[in-house]
């Protein structure tokens, strides 16, 4: 899924943790699948290209997670369909207006409604996890004190942006602002890479929270978990990865029950594929869940 968030990176904070029977039920290692109360949405009128298939898995979904999907998140709220600009098999989400948008060649390469639903939940995690700006903080940055004053500082700059923006100021001191935020924002960033010691460990652990998340929703609608792992290889970027080899892995893992050797996860805006799909089979479905999903 080679998704990106469109999200402007203007929200913070939001911290997390709103307990529901979702959590208790599928605790990952962040123990979520929607984070804290969402901030005003930007309702936009919905322009993409409506597709039945996709407003029949969205609502398939959404009725099988609806701890998730309800009050500001109900389905319904949602603008989901076909972006005829996109190019490429691509499909993206919009954590602040509710939007998440496909190409026509993502609904090709999807050939059956289980592979599109995993695509369509991947992003549907990104949107209940609000991944925008820094409302989500990968677990060890969260007690790191160089991270935090960071943070504190941009959450000042944040507040001062808000303040011009009521009070209808001179639009180059916010622009000015917004510069130094975007300072901030990279500093943050190369703050957990120091501290998770990998190149672009921030954006790599929003993909993996919401291949988290999206499988919990996804498997819990009760589509084919194979389905989830054939549209990762059939979309991932994998350029000289071996998905037998990546097979061996997995069954590796699954014999002994323990993961003694693990893929690499690579330093481009997603981890490899081979990662992806040995964290949701071994990690996340023989490990942490087998409980659920089998
Ligand atoms: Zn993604």
């Amino acid at each position: 899924m080679n998704c990106r968030i469109l999200a402007a990176f203007v929200f913070l904070l939001n911290g997390c943790a709103q307990s529901s029977a979702d959590v208790a039920e599928f605790a990952h290692e962040w123990g979520q699948t929607r984070r804290g109360q969402r901030p005003a949405v930007q309702r936009k009128p919905c322009l993409l290209i409506s597709s039945m298939r996709l407003s029949e898995i969205s609502s398939r979904i959404a009725a099988a997670n609806p701890a998730v999907f309800e009050g500001p998140l109900e389905i319904s709220k949602f603008c989901i369909g076909v972006n005829g600009q996109l190019s490429g098999a691509d499909a993206r989400s919009n954590p602040e207006t509710l939007t998440v948008e496909f190409s026509a060649q993502m609904l090709e390469r999807a050939t059956t409604d289980d592979q599109l639903a995993a695509v369509l939940s991947h992003e549907l995690a990104h949107v209940a996890l609000q991944h925008q700006g820094f409302g989500e903080i990968p677990p060890r940055a969260g007690t790191d004190a160089l991270f935090l004053e960071i943070q504190a500082e941009s959450k000042i700059i944040q507040s001062r942006i808000v303040e011009l923006a009521k009070s209808k100021a001179e639009p180059e001191k916010i622009f000015a602002l917004n510069a130094e935020f975007s300072v901030l924002l990279g500093k943050m960033n190369r703050r957990i890479d120091e501290i998770y010691g990998e190149e672009n460990a921030h954006l790599n652990w929003i993909e993996q929270e919401a291949d988290e998340a999206g499988a919990e929703f996804f498997v819990r609608a009760g589509f084919e978990k194979n389905a989830f792992v054939d549209i990762l290889w059939a979309t991932g970027k994998g350029e000289g990865e071996d998905r037998n080899a990546c097979s061996l892995l997995v069954e590796a893992a699954r014999t002994v029950g323990t993961a003694e050797r693990r893929p690499l996860r690579g330093n481009k805006n997603h981890p490899t594929t081979c990662w992806r799909v040995f964290h949701l089979i071994v990690d996340e479905w023989i490990k942490a869940h087998s409980g659920q999903v089998n």
